[in-house]
């Protein structure tokens, strides 16, 4: 009804053509409307987020940590600062230290060791140095223990217990909130998606069939673009099931498509092995039996014809129907299916070449 063939007038052709850009344009249509819809439908809801299922507890602990963090900053500065202060009395402490040394060997080797009082007087120096190394040491001491006492009074292992309740809650809701999305989604679609299956089913070959293929790939734009998208996943396992199960939808279709056609072929077959060829060519369209033999192929049981020779043979192996014969008037080889001869434009009557070729063979 729909396809392309040869042996169409041109304008039959053009026309054809212009039936499947208004399907494409009416799906286009009817794909910008169904979006608005599902745009427009009552939303849900906002989306959960995390925060929102902190207990209580966990928020108290947060804004402790919060509090001690700002704490601990402070001392980490004060830290940095006694770690400097130390530093520096460890070089004074070290330079005085090594002027006395130097200082005493000198004396050593001059001999001069009878004035007891500088030595007294710069080795209290160097003790008052040291004592102040070890009271910087004691400040830093200090500090790093009042980190760690601070970090004690908020409890690591009870924040991250309640910060885990809180992450199942949230992913139960989450789940709940996906799911809602995707029914109110099915609801708007799945009328669509069974009014194209129905067309798909019944009306593909109607008068109207441009208008049933744009409603047909409408439907199917609508099932991937806005729905499949939204399917709640749970791990995959539902994107998965649906997949095996639309499979195995489309796979019945399919074999039962199968089996009544061979059905159907069947019981022709066995018709037509009864019938004259002359009745076997009047159940096929013209054009349509031009077309097969085209491609070589048989109109009666669509299976390959002979070409041994290089064209086509007269009848098929297969099924006997006879695709070429010859002009009762001229002679020429034409084909069944033509209403008058290519050759000489004699008006070719059913069974006329049958009686040629007989004529001929006896
Ligand atoms: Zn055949
Ligand atoms: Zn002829």
């Amino acid at each position: 009804m729909f396809k392309m063939n040869k042996n169409k007038r041109l304008p039959e052709q053009l026309f054809t053509l212009v039936m499947w850009l208004i399907a494409v344009l009416f799906a286009v249509f009817l794909t910008g409307l169904g979006s608005k819809v599902i745009g427009d439908l009552p939303k849900v809801g906002n989306p959960p987020e995390l925060e929102q299922y902190y207990s209580p507890e966990l928020k108290q602990i947060q804004v402790q940590r919060e509090q001690l963090n700002q704490k601990n900053a402070t001392v980490r500065k004060e830290l940095e600062q006694a770690n400097l202060n130390l530093e520096k009395a460890r070089q004074r402490y070290d330079e005085e230290k090594q002027q006395f040394d130097n200082w005493i060997q000198t004396r050593t080797a001059t001999g001069n060791n009878t004035q007891d009082a500088p030595v007294l007087a710069r080795t209290q120096k160097l003790d008052q140095l040291q004592a102040q190394v070890s009271k910087e040491q004691q400040i830093i001491e200090q500090l790093n223990q009042a980190i760690l006492n601070n970090e004690r009074t908020v409890s690591i292992e009870r924040e991250e217990v309640l910060k885990e309740q809180a992450r199942i809650a949230f992913e139960h809701a989450n789940n709940t909130q996906e799911l809602k999305v995707f029914l109110m989604r099915l609801l708007v679609t799945l009328p669509a998606l069974v009014l194209g299956a129905w067309l798909f089913a019944k009306k593909r070959q109607s008068r109207y069939w441009p208008f049933v293929w744009g409603f047909i790939f409408f439907a199917l734009i609508a099932f991937f673009v806005e729905l499949v998208p939204y399917l709640p996943s749970y791990g995959g396992y539902v994107r998965y099931i649906v997949g095996i199960v639309l499979v195995g939808i489309a796979g019945h279709y399919a074999i039962k498509r199968m089996q009544i056609y061979l059905r159907d072929k069947q019981e022709q077959e066995q018709k037509m092995s009864q019938s004259s060829q002359a009745e076997r060519r009047k159940n096929f369209d013209n054009e349509g039996a031009l077309g097969h033999i085209a491609k070589n192929i048989c109109p009666s049981c669509e299976r390959s014809l002979n070409t041994s020779s290089g064209v086509p043979a007269d009848y098929c192996v297969h099924c006997g129907l006879c695709v070429f014969k010859k002009c009762g008037q001229c002679g020429s080889r034409c084909s069944t299916f033509f209403k008058y001869c290519s050759s000489c434009g004699h008006t070719l009557v059913d069974g006329e070449g049958q009686a040629s070729i007989d004529k001929m063979t006896s």
